[in-house]
């Protein structure tokens, strides 16, 4: 995330102490929070650890805390299991040596968490109040939590174009990771889509997989830094399509060509049996925003090297916190981080 946001690593740190001496939490209607407010029913229940979301970095947090004794809850999201469930070969996963599909991989993850106690359960975390511990969170169906730690790990969506035809190829055609999905299209032809970083690096990546990568992109230039435009203009086997819209992907099974809109507005018709979508990813935290300090897209920050944010006892892991790796493993490797955060923090203030 630094080097993303090129900020050196100390000043960042001073911005933390500063963000904490300064009280940065702001103060939110907290008519919510009072339990004769008629949207709440009952009294607030208590939790040392509440867990939000349930992906790789959720479940991973939940299977260190609840070994850790902190009894953590989990509220799913409409999600549940979280963006691995909508794929279905997952080949880079460590532990699995044939693969496992993303469905059976989360529900692996879940059954691991629930074998030491997590209880898990269907919400969605609707309203926070992070100005005071213990914190509170409001789900969808108004119970209302009183946490003394909070990890959020609410992941990232994808953007998609949103043409009904890439919603009929999603998963055999249609993806929006090349580092997950590139390998199955080994000496093919593919397109990505988008002129950012993202589409730069996916395009890169695949041209070391694929026989030929055209990038399609709206405008006549890319968005993306000089250096990344630099490595996508060297690499011969990828064409880039300026000016151009994707129209329609066709196919029967699965994606076998693109019609695309030039300049002129002419159909012109690629040959490609993958499209790799790659116009951003938007964090889940907006829900969070008034409280945790995001950067200009709404990632989470935290402080390098450990999954605190800037508020003592919230802490962040997973894509919803990384800009960068975006995969199954590192949401892991975070969530582990977050739950070990997390049980320090409550040692140190005497809950566990
Ligand atoms: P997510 O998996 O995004 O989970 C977020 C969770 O938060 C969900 O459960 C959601 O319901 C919940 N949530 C969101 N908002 C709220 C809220 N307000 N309240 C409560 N819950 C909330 N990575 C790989 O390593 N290998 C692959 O092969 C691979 N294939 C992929 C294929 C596809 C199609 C996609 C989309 C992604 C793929 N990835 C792959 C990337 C990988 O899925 C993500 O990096 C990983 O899932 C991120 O994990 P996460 O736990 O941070 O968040
Ligand atoms: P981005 O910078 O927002 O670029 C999105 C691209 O997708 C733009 O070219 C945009 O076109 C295009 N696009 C958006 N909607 C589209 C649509 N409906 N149809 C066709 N094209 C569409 O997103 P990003 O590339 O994911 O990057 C996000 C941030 O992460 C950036 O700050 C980037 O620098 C950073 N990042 C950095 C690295 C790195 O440094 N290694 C890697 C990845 C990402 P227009 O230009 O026409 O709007």
């Amino acid at each position: 995330m630094l080097s993303f946001l090129r900020i050196p690593k100390q000043s960042l740190i001073n911005n933390f102490k500063k963000i904490n001496k300064m009280s940065f939490v702001k103060k939110m209607d907290t008519s919510l929070f009072v339990s004769s407010d008629s949207r709440i029913s009952g009294e607030a229940e208590k939790v040392k650890c509440l867990i939000i979301g349930s992906g790789p970095a959720g479940y991973t947090a939940a299977i260190y805390a609840a070994r850790a004794n902190l009894s953590p809850v989990i509220y799913e999201g409409l999600q549940p299991g979280g963006q691995l469930t909508t794929t279905t070969e997952v080949d880079n996963f460590p532990g699995y040596p044939d693969g496992v599909t993303g469905p059976v991989l989360m529900e692996n993850l879940k059954k691991q968490a629930q074998r030491f106690g997590t209880k898990v359960r269907f919400g969605l975390a609707v309203k926070v109040d992070f100005s005071n511990r213990p914190f509170k969170v409001i789900l969808d169906d108004n119970i209302l939590i009183e946490a003394q730690t909070v990890i959020v790990a609410t992941g990232a969506t994808a953007k998609y174009i949103g043409l009904e035809s890439e919603e009929k190829f999603k998963g055999s055609g249609v993806s929006a990771c090349a580092t997950c999905d590139g390998f199955f299209y080994r000496g093919q032809d593919v397109a990505v889509i988008g002129g950012g970083d993202t589409a730069c690096e996916e395009a890169t990546y695949l041209s070391g997989l694929c026989k030929k990568v055209y990038m399609i992109v709206r405008k006549n230039y890319l968005r993306a830094s000089k250096a990344m435009q630099q490595r996508v203009f060297s690499t011969s086997n990828i064409e880039v399509l300026f000016e151009h819209q994707t129209k329609e992907i066709i196919g029967t099974s699965g994606v076998e060509g693109v019609i695309l809109i030039n300049s002129k507005g002419d159909d012109v018709k690629i040959d490609v049996t993958g499209f790799f979508v790659a116009i951003g990813h938007q964090p889940n935290s907006d829900v969070f925003k008034p409280y945790i300090e995001t950067n200009e897209v709404g990632y989470i920050l935290t402080l390098p090297g450990t999954s605190n944010t800037n508020i003592p006892g919230v802490f962040a892991c997973g894509d919803v916190q990384d800009p960068h790796y975006r995969q199954a493993i590192t949401a892991a490797g975070s969530g582990c981080m977050a739950a070990i955060d997390a049980e320090r923090f409550l040692g140190e203030h005497g809950m566990v």
